[in-house]
């Protein structure tokens, strides 16, 4: 039991530290995000701006080329804040797929085979009646019945059960 508490302490902290870590990334990915936006948003205006006055100034020609850089610029920082937002869950996948989600499994595979093989034996009965149930249907439906009397199959025409001599 001391053991499992030990470990359980463990998993504990590297989640807090996981959590933090992924708390940072994600709010570094969202100020990333949000700056990206602002300046795709700043250059597509200039952009707009400088093709919009039809003249080819210099200072239009500015515009265009800072609104082009800062779209491309822009965009580069909403792809770092997505990278980061990626690395944050990637962190969290690997860390709790390893060290949380491993253990549950295994547990719950224990506590299924402990607590549920007779329910499931029971089940697999019942599907297995019932696949066999709907199978009779199924025949029924066709060219067969089945005796009344001992359940045996017969041709749907017959008269008498060809086991017992049921008369049908
Ligand atoms: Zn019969």
């Amino acid at each position: 039991m001391e053991e499992n508490n030990v470990e359980m302490n463990g998993k504990y902290v590297n989640e807090e530290t996981h959590a933090r870590m992924k708390k940072k990334l994600k709010k570094a990915g969202k100020v990333l995000l949000i700056l990206g936006l602002l300046v795709a948003a700043t250059g597509i205006a200039l952009l707009a701006f400088g093709i919009s006055t039809d003249s080819l100034k210099h200072s239009t020609i500015g515009f265009i080329a800072g609104g082009g850089f800062m779209l491309v610029g822009g965009f580069g920082m909403c792809s770092v804040a997505g990278a980061l937002f990626y690395v944050a869950h990637a962190r969290e996948i690997a860390a709790f797929g390893a060290s949380t989600i491993a253990p549950i499994a295994g547990e719950t595979t224990n506590y299924l085979a402990e607590k549920t093989s007779p329910g499931v034996e029971k089940l697999a009965d019942a599907i297995a009646k019932g696949v066999r149930s709907g199978g009779q249907k199924n025949e029924v439906s066709e060219d067969i019945k089945y005796c009344t009397k001992c359940g045996e199959k017969n041709h749907k025409d017959a008269q008498f059960c060809q086991k017992c001599g049921n008369k049908f």
